[in-house]
């Protein structure tokens, strides 16, 4: 597996790579576990001499928890972030007039003018479109330039490490769902653990260097399980806001202010933003978000004269 990991690495664009690089960093754990629970099964095996239907119902939830989980992690590394598209950059003249009016008011109508038939409603912090000045665009709504990726990213949560992606429009449902099922997974470890695990310290288990995995395990399970329900806990309810990470540091501006609810249209509906309509995709970590990624619907309608009264992205959330 190491000397296919490093001829991956030769052949492979280095971002790739590098994101082949992440699920590897993951191997050594999972396979510690998988030999973890080997033992443990012998033990119950041994201790009980009789395989119980209990038994075999924790090794089918127990290989259906890793089969979601690697899937999610997997989706979340190589599904590319999704950049603006085309009507978002400006034309050759706007950026000929664009230089020679680098700032200022002039520079403002340019971008104005430019931006005049986009589904634009959120400005910078002065009031001003919001332009990107590395990749040459006008940002959509909730659109941000990751530093690391170098691109502008489509409803930008953040750029995740463990990923070594941008996680955003194209990904964030299969994030959740990494989080969501990755923290079933220790936590099914660590409960099926716990019994051994005191058996370790009452000197139930027998004295082979096996009941030292036991022990290792059961930690491990439950220090990913604890800083996992935070991080999940946190985007549930980023989810039920309809907030992004960076939106619940810094709230979005529209054209009458800042409003940190500006794209909550309601739980239910905030749900289906990043799940879809369809309930039988929710938990697959196949792609069912609704819109387009450059368009949202907000809960401005009323405050926002130029905002349309059906929004891109809400047409198949009215349906219900
Ligand atoms: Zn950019
Ligand atoms: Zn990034």
């Amino acid at each position: 597996m190491t000397a296919l990991f490093l001829q991956l690495r030769k052949v492979l664009p280095s971002h790739f790579a590098n994101r082949w690089a992440c699920m590897y960093r993951w191997k050594g754990f999972i396979s510690g576990i998988r030999h973890n629970i080997s033992a443990r099964l012998v033990f119950a095996y041994c201790n009980d001499n009789y395989v119980s239907l209990l038994l075999v119902v924790c090794l089918l939830a127990y290989h259906l928890l890793f089969a979601m989980f690697v899937w999610s992690y997997w989706k979340t590394i190589f599904t590319l972030p999704m950049n603006p598209s085309k009507e978002f950059h400006l034309s050759y003249a706007e950026k000929e007039l664009l230089e020679r009016e680098p700032r200022g008011e002039a520079h403002q109508e340019v971008l104005r003018r430019a931006a005049r038939d986009l589904p634009i409603y959120t400005r910078t912090m002065s009031g001003a479109i919001r332009y990107c000045d590395r990749c040459q665009l006008i940002k959509p709504d909730r659109c941000h330039h990751c530093s690391v990726c170098d691109k502008c990213i489509l409803k930008m949560d953040h750029h995740c490490p463990w990923v070594n992606n941008c996680v955003g429009f194209s990904n964030y449902k299969f994030f959740l769902l990494f989080l969501a099922y990755s923290l079933l997974y220790c936590l099914f470890i660590a409960a099926t653990d716990l019994q051994y695990f005191v058996k370790f310290w009452t000197n139930g288990l027998p004295d082979t260097q096996a009941k030292f995995h036991i022990m290792f395990l059961f930690f491990a399970a439950a220090m990913f399980s604890v800083s996992l329900s935070s991080l999940f806990g946190y985007h549930c309810w980023l989810v039920s806001k309809n907030k992004s990470t960076l939106e619940a540091f810094r709230s979005p501006v529209f054209r009458h202010g800042t409003d940190k609810n500006g794209f909550s249209l309601g739980f239910s509906k905030n749900m289906r933003q990043v799940f879809g309509d369809e309930k039988k995709y929710w938990l697959l970590p196949i792609f069912s978000s609704l819109g387009d990624g450059c368009s949202f619907p907000t809960c401005l309608v009323n405050q926002d004269p130029e905002q349309p009264s059906t929004p891109a992205g809400l047409n198949s959330t009215t349906k219900k």
